[in-house]
């Protein structure tokens, strides 16, 4: 019989369930299958309620971890098998080989020195990087990582005699002996690729929620601007299609709960960029809930800022790489074709578990979400449940946490 939780998934609602256990004196087992933990907290420009950086919030899980002798953690690792019943599991679980020292080694200079490029996942198509990399500016932990599908013949050549990289490392297999399990694999943007009447992804200059979080980074790929990608100019005009891909039969049959506050949020970066620019909200329901209707309040009183009720029926592209979007306008029963430099889709949240599978059952509801596994030492966290906010995702987690501790307790 094991006291020791394993944490699956190093996002907000994983590492605030991981702290809280260590905290009470449990062993904690971090799987996370990124290279960092801060899961999509992190890419994120500011959060609510109090629009901090992301640095902010998770600096401070970062240093209890660094503290806690009792949180382990595994980046780029998966959890491949599971055996036992509650109380007593054994977790299978696989590490992918990094190729560069166990200890924090600076490469900037040598990976700004090779040739070879990869997309940047963390930017979420909106950069390239080397194929030695560390894509967070406050990573953690801070080594970096090597991609060697992505080097040149050039780089392999510079890279063969290293002492602190190794081309032949081989991903490694650890087993844990462990007695509850908290699920906090989190979520996904909606693939916009399945949203065909507003571009497929395909119309330029039409970018999802998440890449203008990256845009409106000060360590994003346009160092804080939000701006057009053909051209990198700010956008005179700019409309955000609400419930892009939710609320809709066809792709997620919910609210994703967030995707409202992030318009919010993402017309103050604009007017605070520019307040000449023309912001067009099209909703057919605004979300604000609980004291988040005051940011609504403050967005709707910018002179820059309209909202129009109605859905928008699709997105084409237009002449100078504008988008035309096609609308029908609840309120006054009018169809409009109107043309903007730049269209935000608010995609929403999908669980992750809604297109990656665990390796035990886990029963799930028909979008994704964790529906049960308590009866078997199994507790589900943050968005893994549902559709949260950054500070509902750690309160969740904190719950999570305290279930598995009530399950192993004198073990
Ligand atoms: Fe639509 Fe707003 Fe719900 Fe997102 S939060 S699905 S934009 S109503």
């Amino acid at each position: 019989m094991s006291n020791s939780i394993l944490v699956v998934g190093g996002g907000f609602s994983g590492l605030t369930a991981a702290i809280e256990a260590a905290e009470l004196g449990h062993d904690v087992y971090i799987v996370e299958k990124t290279p960092y933990l801060g899961g999509r907290v992190a890419q994120l420009s500011k959060y609510f309620p109090k629009l901090c950086p992301p640095s902010c919030g998770l600096e401070i899980q970062f240093q209890r971890i660094r503290k806690n002798p009792r949180i382990k953690f595994f980046t780029q690792a998966q959890l491949v098998a599971l055996t036992g019943k509650k109380g007593n599991y054994t977790a299978t679980v696989s590490v992918a080989p990094r190729y560069v020292a166990a200890h924090n080694v600076d490469f900037t200079l040598l990976a700004s020195s090779l040739e070879g490029e990869k997309n940047n996942d963390f930017e979420l198509g909106l950069a390239k990087e080397k194929p030695l990399y560390k894509s967070m500016p406050f990573a953690f932990p801070g080594r970096f990582v090597l991609a060697p599908e992505a080097l040149s013949a050039a780089d392999k050549a510079k890279l063969a005699g290293n002492k602190f990289i190794n081309l032949a490392e081989e991903a490694k297999t650890v087993e844990l002996n462990i007695g509850a399990i908290v699920v906090a694999t989190g979520w996904q943007p909606y693939d916009v690729t399945k949203l065909t009447n507003l571009g497929a992804g395909s119309v330029k200059n039409c970018v999802s929620n998440m890449q203008v979080e990256r845009m409106a980074s000060p360590f994003g790929p346009t160092g804080g601007a939000i701006v057009r990608p053909t051209d990198k100019r700010t956008p005179a005009n700019i409309a955000f299609v609400q419930c892009a891909g939710s609320r809709d039969q066809n792709h997620l049959d919910y609210c994703s709960y967030i995707c409202c506050m992030a318009t919010l949020k993402q017309c103050l970066y604009l007017a605070e960029q520019n307040s000449d620019i023309q912001i067009t909200v099209y909703y057919i329901d605004l979300r604000t809930p609980g004291r988040y209707v005051k940011v609504l309040d403050k967005v709707k009183a910018l002179p820059n800022v309209h909202f129009v009720k109605g859905k928008v029926a699709n997105a084409v592209q237009a002449e100078g790489d504008t988008v035309s979007l096609q609308v029908e306008d609840a309120v006054r029963g009018e169809k409009l074709t109107v043309t903007y430099d730049m269209v935000v889709l608010a995609t929403g949240m999908q669980p992750s578990l809604a297109t990656e599978k665990l390796p035990f059952a886990l029963p799930l509801d028909e979008d994704g979400f964790v529906a049960g596994g308590e009866e078997a030492g199994i507790f589900a966290a943050g968005c893994a449940r549902m559709p949260l906010d950054v500070m509902r995702s750690a309160q969740s987690g904190t719950a999570a946490a305290l279930k598995a501790v009530q399950t192993v307790k004198g073990r």
